[in-house]
C-alpha cells in the first residue's frame, strides 16, 4: 500500500496551558490524537499557550491572553477576544508556518479558527469538543461545514444533534491509550469517584449528596475552576466524606481511580463525550451517569454502569445499590473494543486523507 506520512500542525485550546486542566477533556483528546497519529508514522507539532507541557510531540508555546471558556458564556450571541489574544497569536503562527504542513488540526471551541478556514492555503480539520452553546458559534459551524463538508468533527451523535447542521458533522468518537490504565478487578474497599473540572455545569453537588446519603467516601479528582461553587458544596453536605485529591497526572489518576467502586458523572449540561467515563472503564470502574449527551452512547445500562435521569440523586443512590451486578472486566473490554488508540488513529487518518485529497 502506498501510505502517505503527513505533517500535521495541532492547535490546542486557547483557554489555558496544555497540562493545566483548564481545557478539560480536550487536553487529553489532543494528546491522544497526537499519539495515535505518531504511531502511524505521521509527524506532529503542537501549538499551545505559554506554560504548556506535553511529552507527546514537539511543542511551540505562544504568548498572549487566554480565551474565556465558552461554557461560561452560554447563550451569549457575541464573539469575545481579549487584547493580545493567544488565540489570535496561535493562528498568526499557523498562517506563517502553514506551508510546512499538510493539514492544520484545530481544537479550539471558538469562532475565529472556523472563520479563518477559507483564508488558509492548507486544509483545516476542526474538533468541536462541546455541544452547541451559543447562536453565533452555531451559525459559524453551519457556514463552515456548508462550504467545507467534512471539515468539522464532534465526538458523538448526541453532540452533533445539538447543532443546527448536526447531520453534516463527522462523528469521530475517541481513543485512549488503554495500556496506560491498570485494570483493577476488585477495589480494596467501597468508595465513589468523581472526575472533572469543578464547575457548575458538571453538577458535583449531586455526587456529594449521594455520598452523604450512602455514607460512602467520595474521591474527587480535578481542577477547581469555580472556588465559590466548591465552597458551597462543602458547606451544603457537611456529613459527606469528601476527599479532594487534586488535579492529577493521568498515571496518578488511574492509580487512584481504579480503587473506586464506581465513577459518578453528574453533568447538568449536554456532555459532548465525557473522557472520564472511558478512563474509568479502562481501570475496570463502572460509570453511574446522568443520561446526558454523549454519555448515553458510552455507558451500557446494566452492563458497564447505569444511566440515571438528569438531576435524580435518588436514581444515583439506587444505581449505587445495584453495583454488584456489574462485571468490572466488561468495562475494560468495552474500552478495548471501542476506544483504542489504534482504531481511533485509523479513523482520524482516513478523515485527514479525505480533507487533504479534496483540498484544491
Ligand atoms: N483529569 C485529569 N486529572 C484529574 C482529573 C481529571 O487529567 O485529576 C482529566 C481527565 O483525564 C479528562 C478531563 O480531565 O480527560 C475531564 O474531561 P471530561 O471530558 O470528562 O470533561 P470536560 O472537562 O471536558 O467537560
Amino acid at each position: 500500500m502506498n501510505k502517505k506520512n503527513y505533517r500535521l500542525l495541532f492547535l490546542s485550546t486557547p483557554v489555558g496551558a496544555l497540562g493545566s486542566g483548564i481545557g478539560g477533556g480536550v487536553e487529553l483528546t489532543l494528546q491522544n490524537a497526537a499519539k495515535a497519529l505518531i504511531a502511524k508514522g505521521h509527524e506532529i507539532e503542537i501549538v499551545a499557550p505559554e506554560g504548556s507541557i506535553t511529552k507527546v510531540a514537539k511543542l511551540t508555546q505562544i504568548a498572549g491572553n487566554v480565551q474565556i471558556p465558552a461554557q461560561t458564556k452560554v447563550g451569549i450571541d457575541m464573539v469575545m477576544m481579549p487584547q493580545d489574544s493567544v488565540l489570535e497569536n496561535m493562528w498568526s503562527y499557523a498562517r506563517e508556518s502553514q506551508h510546512q504542513f499538510d493539514l492544520l488540526f484545530n481544537f479550539a471551541y471558538d469562532w475565529l479558527p472556523l472563520y479563518l478556514t477559507p483564508f488558509f492555503d492548507r486544509p483545516i480539520a476542526h474538533w468541536i469538543s462541546m455541544a452547541s452553546l451559543s447562536p453565533v458559534m452555531d451559525a459559524m459551524v453551519s457556514k463552515t461545514v456548508q462550504r467545507f463538508p467534512k471539515a468539522i468533527a464532534v465526538n458523538t451523535r448526541a453532540c452533533a444533534d445539538t447543532f443546527s447542521d448536526g447531520e453534516r458533522l463527522m462523528i469521530m468518537g475517541k481513543g485512549i491509550d488503554v495500556a496506560q490504565y491498570k485494570f483493577v478487578a476488585q477495589p480494596q474497599k467501597p468508595s465513589l469517584a468523581w472526575v472533572g473540572r469543578i464547575s457548575p455545569e458538571k453538577g458535583l453537588e449531586d455526587a456529594a449528596e449521594a455520598a452523604q446519603v450512602t455514607g460512602l467516601p467520595l474521591h474527587i479528582f480535578g481542577l477547581i475552576q469555580d472556588h465559590d461553587y466548591w465552597q458551597q458544596i462543602q458547606i451544603s453536605f457537611p456529613q459527606a466524606e469528601i476527599h479532594y485529591e487534586g488535579f492529577l497526572s493521568t498515571d496518578a489518576l488511574q492509580h487512584k481511580l481504579g480503587q473506586c467502586s464506581a465513577l459518578l458523572m453528574t453533568p447538568r449540561w449536554v456532555e459532548a463525550f465525557g473522557n472520564a467515563a472511558i478512563e474509568a472503564f479502562a481501570c475496570g470502574v463502572p460509570v453511574i451517569s446522568y443520561s446526558s449527551g454523549g454519555l448515553t452512547e458510552i455507558v451500557r445500562h446494566g452492563k458497564t454502569g447505569f444511566l440515571v435521569e438528569m438531576g435524580s440523586v435518588a436514581g444515583l443512590i439506587n444505581a449505587i445499590s445495584q453495583l454488584a451486578q456489574i462485571d468490572r472486566l466488561t468495562c475494560r473490554q468495552q474500552v478495548e473494543a471501542e476506544y483504542s488508540l489504534e482504531v481511533w488513529g485509523d479513523r482520524l487518518e482516513r478523515w485527514f486523507e479525505e480533507l487533504i485529497t479534496a483540498h484544491p
